[in-house]
């Protein structure tokens, strides 16, 4: 019998094999020989554990190319969001309209007049790129935009408060999370925090019985992620803007996700519209750019010209400022917003959450007859269930789904979704009941047969 060590191919022999002509394009030399080396001496490990032949060439170049291939892999990887949840924080919150990620793109590839007036060739303000669009959509006079709504919190306290008092219901002390706490964000810009009223009641009275020498603003933050139910009280916009009036006194609306379309109409009430606030006379309006108005990560500033020409010239902005890529999808997403009806089909987190349930269950249906005749799948079927807006938006706001409920043949839930998560494409489920749930709510219908194929490569073996 040959001794299978000697068997084994050398490391330049491997080198030569064709089938790694496409891999030494896009590997570096060095990290190609660590991975050859790392495949002959496990197996040289299995042969002194007793493995009686060695594993031949093919199988060791496969081996080497499929965990180069892993090693590869971004960190940042695609994600079929099956969880039903459409503004979710940790897969990057909204999907962008296919115009403003065109928009992104090819700011990212080129030049563009960012900060030039081409009709002139001055110097111009990069803000300009977003501006029109969000007076348009909030009726105000001015606007800028920043990077977050964090960000904008912390710029505009700091223009209109800093070293001042800044009133604020107990009520909306809240937290985002990811340590954005109202009180904290008032500390770094250099505002003092003024609560009043109490946790389920401040009435405007309150508000006003605060007023003094040195209060700089009065605040209203929309509690996006929980709700106060029972016996509570808040004061409305108009009554802070007719306090802040009297006073002199400016009043700033958080509102956190921007619904920029009558999302009332569409079935989620009380949500508060990105123009109610200015509307009513507050002083500025700050909302998030990746909530529902569906665009890029930002935070939007609508408000009187004069605390946007303070914002601006406050040297903070350029630690806060939007990025070309970010800039070029804002503007995008906002053009959208010209037309509501083409907002809520382009904008994809509007149509995500108006898709009507017999389009979801009519997909539900065909995927189900796919997904049934896989191997090692037991059971598919489709169930009643609820999703959520998430993203620190509507908390309260069950929207009725339709499910894919799957059970494998030998894989537990738990197996079943951790292979589904590091599967190429990652594919995030939610288990119920002994079930893996897919919600096709936010899925794409172009990434169904990326779906399939997930859930056939989880159930087949480890990936
Ligand atoms: C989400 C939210 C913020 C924070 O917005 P980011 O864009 O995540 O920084 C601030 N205020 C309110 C009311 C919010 O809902």
């Amino acid at each position: 019998m040959t001794n299978p060590f000697r068997s084994l191919p050398s490391v330049s022999e491997l080198l030569e094999a064709t089938e790694l002509a496409d891999v030494r394009r896009s590997v570096p030399h060095d990290s190609l020989v660590a991975a050859l080396r790392r495949e002959l001496d496990r197996a040289r490990s299995d042969i002194a554990a007793g493995r009686p032949v060695a594993p031949t060439s093919s199988d060791l170049l496969a081996s080497a190319i499929a965990s180069l291939q892993i090693d590869l892999r971004p960190s940042l990887r695609t994600v079929l969001n099956a969880t039903g949840i459409v503004l979710h924080t940790n897969l990057g919150r909204a999907p962008m309209a296919e115009s403003a990620a065109h928009a992104a793109y090819d700011a990212a590839r080129g030049y563009l007049n960012l900060e030039l007036d081409l009709a002139t060739g001055e110097r111009s303000s990069r803000q300009n790129a977003v501006r029109a669009g969000i007076c348009r959509l909030t009726g105000a006079e001015a606007a800028t935009a920043v990077n977050n709504c964090a960000a904008a919190t912390v710029i505009v306290l700091r223009a209109l408060a800093a070293g001042k008092e800044v009133i604020v219901s107990r009520g909306q002390l809240i937290e985002i999370g990811g340590s954005f706490r109202i009180p904290e964000i008032l500390a770094v810009s250099g505002a003092t925090l003024r609560e009043v009223g109490t946790t389920n009641i401040t009435r405007a009275a309150d508000y006003e019985k605060a007023i003094g020498p040195n209060t700089g603003a009065i605040m209203r933050v929309h509690a996006s992620n929980y709700r106060v139910r029972g016996f509570t009280h808040s004061a409305t916009i108009d009554e802070l803007v007719a306090i802040g009036r009297k006073h002199g006194v400016p009043v700033i609306d958080d509102v956190g996700s921007g619904a920029a379309v009558d999302f009332a109409a569409l079935g989620f009430p009380d949500e508060p519209l990105v123009g109610d606030g200015i509307r009513a006379g507050a002083d500025v309006v700050l909302f998030s750019g990746d909530k529902l108005l569906g665009g890029p990560q930002a935070g939007i500033i609508a408000g009187k010209r004069r605390w946007i020409d303070a914002i601006e010239k406050d040297p903070f902005m350029r630690a806060v400022r939007l990025d070309k890529m970010a800039l070029a999808a804002l503007e995008a997403t906002l053009a959208h917003y010209r037309d509501p009806a083409q907002a809520l089909s382009e904008v994809p987190v509007l149509r995500m959450l108006t898709t009507p349930i017999k389009d979801l269950r009519h997909r539900c249906e065909r995927l189900a007859e796919r997904i049934r005749v896989l191997d090692g799948i037991a059971a598919v079927e489709i169930l009643d269930d609820t999703a959520y807006v998430g993203g620190g938006s509507l908390p309260d706001q069950a929207i009725p789904t339709i499910v894919l409920a799957v059970t494998a043949k030998d894989l537990s839930e738990d197996e079943f979704t951790r292979r589904l998560r590091v599967g190429e494409p990652a594919v995030l489920a939610r288990i119920r009941n002994g079930r893996v749930l897919f919600d096709l709510r936010a899925v794409f219908p172009a990434q169904e047969d990326a779906l399939v194929s997930a859930i056939q490569t989880a159930v087949h073996g480890s990936p």
